[in-house]
């Protein structure tokens, strides 16, 4: 193998987390939405972010710094800003627009809602989607990212800018025109890049990254078709383009990719290491390959051997073209473990964070390059190998426990109907029961008493008491406002994965671990790093109180396998779906200790089902059969006449709709209110398709993302439509969620209105009358995002 200097690996990333080490431009940001700092101020911290994270960068040995990747909110509404491509309803001057405007967009004003947002590909980021529209011009807007360039340049640093590519720019972005093909902007989109490259250009710029993450999608033909004619224009320009592709596969396009003009491409060798040979293998010689061989999705120390394995046979082809890089942007992993004081040393040799990913790139590049390494490589091997052999990850009891698994252990007893019909003699609800998704306000006295606690202010008693207080309030009030089917109201759990991974063997929690979810709201997943069992009863206890204050039957509430493996950092040692079928087994010890306690109604909540659907729909069913035996896996080790619900935030079901159905579980809630129920008609077959959803739905009858109380005729307009696709016997009336974000008053007036519909309704049913209700629609916008997570 080649080593000499003349080939000369380099080494980039594609982009680094803004947000800061300690959330800095999180609090900056807030602080000046507050008034509390000025703009003045606040651009000091960001200009001091990107100039630390640069120095990083080249500290590392990095051959360029990355720059582009900063934005205030969100990199797709700053890619719209740059091209003036801003929403004209807010009525903004796109070439003048400022800061605070910047932040209307994101966030809304009191006369325009905020952009649309939604998750980012398969991650937990999501963006903030641009609206376009067949009059929408590119001429160009803020010079933010000009001003970027030149601090960096006049920082000293080789600088590669980065950018969304124009077509991912526009598949992201939505128009509301009907029958408007998007690509009909190419043209426009396509001067204005060129516009911009030009200005890289007369800067100085080498290199231009473009992200096509849609490259890993399954595109259609017209999409693929656009590829050519734009990178043509694109690199005639007088700056090396390099195209980069993430998050899966692009091999099917791999011919076009080598026959364009780029100066080179970069392809996700963790996702897809398989595309790695072949692209190789074909690859011209005079153009850049850059390889993703760090994971820039995960927490996990590379395994550098392993790592320069993959790398060697691809260098010996390439010589001097071979780039390494992560995988993807470092935006989707925290930035720097050095901060963890609580993980333990052997845990901390697992792991690395972006920081810790620029080192491993510079041993990666150093090794490449000839350099002596033997010291890094030994210490990493040791790191692995403990990591493969721990005790600590490795349970024999719950490796033994899956394999003797009955492969009729996700299935439940007896068919639906049979169930259905032991659950109606059991509990004897009435038509149309009620009941709310599981959360109640978690009121600032409930925080208070929480972070009393941790700090050793509060005793477990203490504690205790104040929780049992308030699961005592609020089954009181259910009581009084009649709901049929009540909940404990959750105010123990701080959130629904953190909760339950607290309690389970396999997971670790980090004190600084936060990952920007959007603007400036940042999630601290766990860290599920071994085998996962339960020790002990996790909810038993609090439901089983609930349960004793009153007659009604008191729902318990999980968390399901699924959800709990898609908010988490996932050990990357076993197939996600082992991992699966342990967190499954766990809750389903919970169910069965549930049932035994007297817990006949049993929520197993899935928000995060759909989210774990692989890029190219080509490999969904593969994930959905195994998800779905994890969720049955958690749901069917109890009788007949005990009730499993489910629940999914707002989802798009209709392609999944028979996946769904498969996981068989008694009751699903769903949120439906935002789209006015016409979710709902995939769940009765009115898309034209057959599939008709067997078990009982509960459409979510009200919104709980605003403060807003939902009149009554609101209500009864949507249970009216409900009853129009679902037959009474198997509709639900609930909210659309849980209701922890929303405050007592607005919550007991709601719920009030809700049952006072449900009455109405039922009153019609029982006189054989059909639900005649009109009041008007209320204007709503859908908003991607959940706040419950
Ligand atoms: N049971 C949870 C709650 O009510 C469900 C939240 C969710 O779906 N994200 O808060
Ligand atoms: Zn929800």
């Amino acid at each position: 193998m080649s080593s000499t200097n003349s080939v000369n690996v380099k080494a980039h990333i594609l982009g680094f987390p803004r947000i800061g080490a300690q959330r800095e431009l999180k609090f900056a940001v807030e602080k000046f939405w507050r008034g509390e700092i000025s703009e003045g101020e606040l651009s000091q911290v960001g200009q001091t972010l990107r100039r630390r994270h640069w120095a990083w960068q080249a500290e590392a040995g990095l051959d360029f710094v990355t720059v582009g990747d900063f934005a205030w909110y969100d990199q797709i509404l700053n890619t719209a800003a740059l091209l003036g491509a801003i929403p004209a309803r807010f009525g903004f001057d796109a070439k003048r627009l400022s800061l605070p405007q910047y932040f209307e967009l994101a966030r809304g004003n009191t006369e325009q809602f905020a952009m649309e947002m939604t998750k980012y590909f398969d991650t937990n980021y999501h963006y903030l989607v641009p609206e376009i529209s067949s009059k929408t011009t590119f001429d160009g807007g803020v010079e933010w990212f000009f001003h970027e360039i030149e601090d960096a340049i006049t920082q000293g640093h080789a600088v590669k800018a980065v950018l969304p590519g124009p077509l991912t720019f526009l598949w992201l972005s939505k128009c509301k025109q009907d029958g408007y093909n998007k690509l009909d902007l190419l043209p426009s989109i396509v001067a204005a890049y060129t516009r911009i490259i030009n200005k890289l250009a007369a800067l100085g710029v080498a290199h231009l990254q473009l992200d096509e993450p849609i490259l890993a999608l399954q595109l259609p033909a017209e999409w693929v078709a656009a590829l050519e004619p734009t990178y043509r224009t694109l690199c005639e320009q007088g700056v090396k383009i390099v195209l980069a592709t993430y998050f899966d596969s692009v091999t099917e396009h791999a011919p076009l990719l080598a026959k364009l003009p780029l100066a080179g491409l970069h392809i996700d060798a963790v996702r897809a290491p398989e595309q790695l040979l072949s692209f190789a293998a074909q690859w011209p010689s005079n153009k850049v390959l850059s390889l993703g061989v760090i994971d820039g999705r995960n927490i996990w120390a590379a395994d550098l051997v392993k790592v320069l394995g993959q790398i060697k046979p691809v260098h010996a082809q390439l010589g001097a073209s071979l780039w390494i890089a992560p995988s993807c942007s470092l935006l989707h992993t925290p930035v720097d473990l050095a901060q963890e004081e609580k993980l333990d040393a052997e845990l901390k040799s697992w792991l690395a964070f972006a920081k810790q990913k620029l080192a491993e790139l510079s041993v990666l590049k150093r090794g490449l390059n000839g350099g002596d390494i033997t010291a890094e490589l030994t210490l990493n091997a040791d790191a692995q190998h403990a990591r493969r052999t721990s005790k600590r990850i490795h349970n024999p009891a719950v490796a033994a426990r899956l394999a003797a698994l009955a492969p009729s252990a996700d299935q439940r007893w007896a068919d639906f109907a049979t169930r259905q019909a032991a659950q109606r003699k059991r509990f004897n609800l009435p038509v149309l029961p009620t009941t709310t998704i599981g959360s109640f306000p978690q009121t600032k006295e409930i925080r208070a008493a929480r972070a009393a606690f941790k700090k050793g202010d509060l005793s477990l008693e203490q504690y205790e008491a104040a929780m049992k207080a308030e699961i005592a309030l609020v089954v009181k009030k259910q009581d009084e406002l009649g709901i049929d089917v009540p909940v404990h109201g959750e105010a123990e759990r701080n959130d629904m994965v953190e909760y339950f991974g607290e309690q389970l063997a396999g997971f670790a929690f980090t004190q600084f671990g936060w990952v920007q979810s959007y603007g400036s709201r940042c999630v601290k997943p766990p860290v599920l790093f071994g085998d996962v069992s339960r020790p002990s009863a996790m909810t038993v206890a609090w439901s089983s109180y609930a349960q004793s204050l009153t007659n009604k039957p008191m729902k318990g509430m999980l968390t399901g396998p699924v959800t709990i493996l898609q908010w988490s950092f996932v050990r990357d040692d076993q197939p996600r779906s082992v991992t699966c079928d342990q967190i499954a087994l766990a809750i389903r010890d919970e169910v069965v200790d549930l049932e035994e306690a007297g817990i006949g109604i049993i929520q197993i909540d899935e928000p995060a089902f759909r989210e774990g659907l692989p890029l190219k729909q080509a490999d969904w069913s593969k994930y959905l059969d195994w998800a779905g035996r994890a969720f049955r896996i958690s749901a069917s080790g109890v009788a007949n006449d005990t009730q499993i619900h489910t629940h999914m935030c707002y989802s798009e079901f209709n392609d999944i709709l028979p996946a769904i159905a498969a996981m068989d579980a008694d009751v699903i809630t769903i949120e439906t209110s935002r789209s006015d129920m016409d979710l709902l008609e995939a769940f009765a077959g009115k898309n034209g398709d057959a599939f008709i959803y067997p078990n009982e739905i509960g459409p979510g009858v009200y919104d709980i993302h605003s403060p807003r109380v939902p009149q009554v005729n609101e209500m009864l307009r949507l249970i009216a439509k409900a009853l129009e696709v679902v037959p009474a016997e198997r509709l639900w009336i609930n909210p659309d969620c849980g209701l922890k974000t929303r405050g007592w008053p607005e919550t007991e007036a709601a719920l009030a209105n809700m049952l006072e519909a449900t009455k109405t309704a039922r009153a019609a049913i029982s006189e054989g009358r059909q639900l005649i209700v009109d009041s008007a629609k209320i204007p709503t916008e859908s908003h991607g995002a959940c706040a419950c997570h």
